[in-house]
């Protein structure tokens, strides 16, 4: 049975990190959104161009732009055994079309992990990471964004089970622990 895994927090969460490892240890792929709209920047597409200004501003890009990459990316064959999804959904938009691609495909997810910290936490975390994104102005209009636009999907996630809340405010082992003792949960794990 496939691991379809969804995981949400504010940017600096930890989200890439955990990704990242539950990749590895579970051998299924890691689509995080925000990789694949740099790859497309520096490969200087025009999806890229356009896309460009909006994130450096620290703006959400578009539902219909997102969805239809993630849509393009869930097809892709490597995705039979699962995934974990980072970045996406953003919006509670992106989160009904994820609903309806999965009804499309025949699928659900298994688990959605909320990782949670404090504000002054992330805000600390993106500045010391020093992406080309990471101005102390994109920063705030993100986490802005993030409580505006994307907490609201952790409510949206409990009323459909399997809704995960993760304190991220820990160091990287300690939460990836707790991850896993909730993966083995999963009755498809
Ligand atoms: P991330 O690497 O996830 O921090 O994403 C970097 C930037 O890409 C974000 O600040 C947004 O501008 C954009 N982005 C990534 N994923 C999404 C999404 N699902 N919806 C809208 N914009 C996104």
């Amino acid at each position: 049975m496939p691991l379809n895994v969804l995981l949400l927090g504010p940017q600096g969460a930890g989200k890439g990190t955990q990704a990242k490892r539950i990749s590895a240890e579970y051998g299924i792929p890691h689509i995080a959104s925000g990789e694949i709209l740099r790859a497309e920047m520096d490969a200087g597409t025009e999806l890229g161009k356009r896309v460009k200004e909006t994130i450096e501003r620290g703006d959400l890009v578009s539902d219909d732009v997102m969805i239809e990459l993630i849509r393009n990316r869930l097809e892709q064959p490597d995705t039979d055994s699962g995934f974990v999804l980072d970045g996406f959904p953003r919006t509670t938009v992106q989160a009904e079309a994820l609903d309806s691609m999965f009804a499309d495909i025949g699928r659900n997810f298994s688990v959605a992990f909320a990782l949670q910290i404090p504000d002054e936490v992330a805000f600390d975390r993106l500045r010391r990471r020093a992406r080309a994104d990471d101005t102390d102005e994109a920063i705030q209009r993100r986490l802005d964004n993030y409580h505006r636009e994307t907490e609201p999907l952790i409510e949206y996630y409990r009323t459909r089970g399997n809704l995960v809340p993760i304190h991220g405010n820990r160091s990287e082992n300690e939460v990836f622990a707790e991850i896993q003792r909730a993966l083995e949960q999963v009755p498809t794990a």
